[in-house]
């Protein structure tokens, strides 16, 4: 069986590793992305904020070394779900089982002014800009704002806004600045009101102002204002934007979306296309965008891959459950747990912030980094 995976981010990765350890060198799996390197998503505060360097948190692709898994870094140019074809900008491949882990790209032009005078930190080459930016930045109005109404990882704003008072602190700068954070929620975390509410009075101790329910619109750098979706307007001499987010061109084009993603089986991962499958941020499967989701749904796919290959019962379906970490500032993490499916509306079981989490969450990492990429 050939298995052809597009994207190594989270859930390309997770499928490569889980279909890798299963069958080892009997699997014929092609896994394609156009970086050269892997990058945690939470990774990129610790750039932003200067606690890592750039090269300190890509880990190589070269470093792969899964049996039966050939890495490819090519540019993926088209897909035909129909005929389960893919080409890139050097080769063709044609696939018995497609998977689509192409996740969310950006779409920094939808918000006017963000290119011009803005700073987006939700990509690595963004998060190295406001990085600089903010090196100089010693007052003035910093709203961190979320342009769009879908992004990974709900709790990233809030994290950059908590982690930002703390770098302005720690500069001796946060008394001649204000901090506004501006989301399209009600809360913080919807689903779950616990770590909404202890959010919230971390954002108050820490004097950040929290507007909800509003999108960032547009941005005059010069005159020093954002304009939110209602067209009021908040002060800012510097915005750091999570930008609109959108599936990737190539995406887009194969006709696999339906209101800007791909509609999946909810249980299977399965697209209206026989032997394609989709998991992570480029689908609309209903859980939140984040690498922890996209992680459970490869390992349900590959479930049922390794169910066709060796023979044996189907998996269970995929639950929409997953435990997602928040900074909380003070070398803290907190906690969620985070169920999507099981109830009418989702729920979210929060744990204090605690060094116990803290270290849970480099364990994460670390487990992730040796089974992705180690024999
Ligand atoms: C600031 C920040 C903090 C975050 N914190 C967390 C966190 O704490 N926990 C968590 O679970 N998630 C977190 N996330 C979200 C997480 O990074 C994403 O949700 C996750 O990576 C999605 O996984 P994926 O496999 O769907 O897509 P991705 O991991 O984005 O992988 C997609 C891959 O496809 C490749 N690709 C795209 N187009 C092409 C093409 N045309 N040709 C070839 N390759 C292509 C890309 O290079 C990429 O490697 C965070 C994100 C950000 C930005």
């Amino acid at each position: 069986m050939r298995i052809v995976v597009l994207g190594a981010g989270f859930g390309g990765l997770e499928l490569a590793s889980r279909l890798s350890d299963a069958i080892g060198d009997a699997l014929d799996c092609t896994l394609i992305d156009k970086a050269d390197a892997f990058v945690f998503g939470y990774s990129k505060l610790d750039l932003l904020f200067g606690k890592s360097s750039a090269d300190a948190i890509r880990i190589p692709y070269s470093d792969l070394a899964k049996l039966g898994v050939r890495f490819r870094q090519e540019e993926i140019a088209s897909v035909d779900p129909a005929a389960r074809r893919v080409t890139t900008d050097l080769e063709t491949y044609d696939a018995d089982v497609l998977v689509i882990a192409l996740g969310a790209d950006y779409d920094t032009a939808a918000t006017p002014g963000l290119d011009d005078g803005g700073a987006e930190f939700y990509s690595f080459d963004g998060a190295v800009r406001a990085r600089d930016r903010l090196a100089s930045f010693t007052s003035g109005d910093v709203v961190i704002g979320v342009c769009g109404r879908s992004f990974k990882c709900p709790p990233a704003p809030s994290e950059a806004a908590i982690l930002l008072d703390e770098y302005l602190r720690d500069r001796g700068v946060r008394d001649a600045t204000t901090i506004t954070l501006v989301m399209p929620f009600g809360v913080p975390i919807p689903p779950s009101p616990d770590t909404s509410h202890a959010l919230l009075e971390r954002f108050a101790g820490a004097d950040i102002r929290f507007v909800a329910d509003h999108r960032v619109a547009s941005y005059d750098a010069d005159g020093g204002t954002v304009t939110l979706d209602d067209d009021s307007t908040l002060p800012c001499d510097l915005l750091m934007a999570v930008p609109v987010h959108r599936a990737p061109e190539v995406v887009e084009g194969s006709g696999l979306t339906e209101n800007g993603w791909i509609p999946v089986d909810r249980g299977t991962l399965a697209t209206r296309f026989p032997g394609v499958y989709a998991v992570g941020d480029v689908t609309s499967v209903g859980t939140a965008k984040a690498g922890v989701f996209a992680e459970g749904a490869a390992r349900v796919v590959a479930e049922q891959l390794i169910a066709q290959i060796r023979g044996g019962d189907a998996p269970a379906p995929y639950d929409g459950k997953a435990t997602c970490y928040v900074e909380w500032g003070d070398d803290l993490v907190g906690r969620v747990q985070v169920d999507f499916f099981s109830g009418p509306s989702p729920t979210g079981v929060f744990s204090q912030p605690s060094t116990a989490i803290t270290e849970e969450k480099a364990q994460f990492g670390a487990s992730r980094r040796a089974r992705w990429f180690a024999a």
